[in-house]
């Protein structure tokens, strides 16, 4: 398969062939003849897949083929709608790589940076919008921001719009397209709520997946079992004598994030920090620092990573497991992209056992576990972590039994639907 038997314009494959892609990506090869044939498109493709260019490409191609004439105004003909600012940065960049010899122009918005050089970009008039929810209604309510001419909607990452709650604005800027547009949902997940989220705007989609809530085989993963309070001993230790230069790292929290930034450049390791509480300004300069080099490794929360686009980035530590297992699919992601080849480790204690039956359970597959000599657990975590999922094992047990009066249902009896419905939920 190449390219050129896609269909798309000769700009588009110039563009293409100047970014040095050869081949379509999977999500690229199915959706790119979807979409030109004008259906909607629900897609299960995670970031790294190469997704970005598989809607944008046909998009533009169509776009192209209907240009209105230079002068007048232009309506905006395109919305993608992102959860992050990060990945609005990162799509709109790849929409005017796409289309840098189109006479498409394209813009951003999101919030955390000035409205009113964003406000003077769209009046100047542009085709392809991408925007973060908050930002794009705000301006809709300034009137400066006309959606109803719209021709195709994007709703790219849906499944993180719903986690960071933005269901509601969602449904308000569904109330400012027009009724007939091309609808595009691309999700790494599909959850019940996706699901119907889905179904209340998508007309007859072609389903289109791609690895779904499978991890990328060209990560190699590991598990290395540590004591809680030697990980960030064993992190600098594997960064120093690995010889890692560039090292993305997750951690639970924001205060976590910060914390171990600190410890790393004290262990003379260059690290910065990217999370919700650091300005937009130093989100990118962090970024920036990142992909040219200077900064070795970022520490990340799992909201800021979203939408991080470094090429062939080699290295994702898990320095905490997350809660939710969906979200490790999502980390480890940011690795073996597009072919390359990545390393995933997560430093486990024994108080995240659980979380880590959780992750083997959506990836279906254990994940190799490898003790590094003078760093495994130690036995005493073992045993109170084991205390404690036995504690809770027993609690939950005994809070079944007073719910339900009917104690003797034999296994598979009854209620198995609402018990499968709340072990998906998060
Ligand atoms: P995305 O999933 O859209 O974030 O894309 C992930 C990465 O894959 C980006 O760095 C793209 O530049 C790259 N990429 C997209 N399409 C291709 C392709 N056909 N061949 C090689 N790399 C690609």
């Amino acid at each position: 398969m190449s390219f050129e038997k896609l269909g798309l314009s000769a700009e588009l494959l110039r563009a293409v062939a100047d970014q040095g892609y050869t081949t379509p990506t999977p999500v690229q090869a199915q959706s790119i003849p979807t979409i030109l044939d004008g259906h909607d498109v629900l897609a299960g493709a995670q970031t790294g897949t190469g997704k970005t260019a598989g809607f944008t490409l046909p998009m533009l191609n169509i776009m192209q083929k209907n240009h209105p004439e230079r002068g007048r105004k232009k309506p905006i003909r395109a919305l993608v709608l992102t959860p992050t600012r990060e990945l609005a940065a990162q799509v709109a960049e790849s929409v005017a790589t796409y289309g840098k010899y189109t006479p498409i122009r394209s813009t951003v918005v999101f919030g955390g940076v000035g409205i009113n050089p964003q406000i003077q970009k769209l009046r100047r008039g542009i085709d392809i919008l991408v925007a973060t929810p908050g930002r794009l209604l705000d301006l809709a309510n300034q009137r400066e921001v006309d959606l109803s001419q719209i021709e195709f909607f994007v709703l790219d990452e849906a499944d993180r719009m719903l986690d960071m709650g933005f269901i509601h604005d969602i449904r308000r800027v569904l109330k400012l397209l027009p009724a007939k547009r091309q609808n595009l949902l691309f999700s790494a997940t599909f959850s019940e709520e996706i699901k119907r989220l889905a179904q209340g705007f998508l007309k007859n989609p072609v389903y289109v997946e791609v690895a779904r809530n499978e991890t990328s085989h060209q990560v190699t993963q590991v598990v290395h079992p540590v004591s809680k309070a030697k990980k960030r001993a064993l992190l600098s230790k594997l960064i120093s004598e690995g010889e890692w230069q560039q090292v993305l790292v997750f951690t639970k929290t924001k205060h976590g994030a910060n914390r171990l930034t600190k410890q790393l450049e004290s262990d003379g390791i260059g690290a910065a920090a990217i999370h919700g509480n650091k300005s937009q300004t130093a989100r990118t300069k962090a970024l920036a620092g990142f992909k040219a080099g200077s900064i070795r490794v970022l520490v990340a929360t799992d909201i800021a990573a979203r939408g991080l686009d470094i090429d062939q980035l080699p290295h994702v530590v898990n320095y905490e497991l997350p809660n939710v297992p969906e979200d490790y699919v999502h980390r480890i992601g940011r690795t073996g992209r597009a072919g390359n080849t990545g390393e995933a480790m997560s430093l486990v204690s024994s108080d995240e056992d659980k979380l880590l039956y959780g992750i083997e359970r959506l990836i279906k597959k254990a994940i190799p576990k490898v003790s590094v000599e003078g760093f495994e657990p130690d036995p005493e975590d073992i045993k109170v972590a084991q205390k404690e999922a036995q504690e809770q094992k027993q609690r939950r047990s005994s809070h079944q039994r007073r719910r339900s009066p009917n104690s003797n249902r034999k296994p598979g009896q009854g209620r198995t639907k609402a018990s499968g419905n709340r072990s998906r939920s998060r």
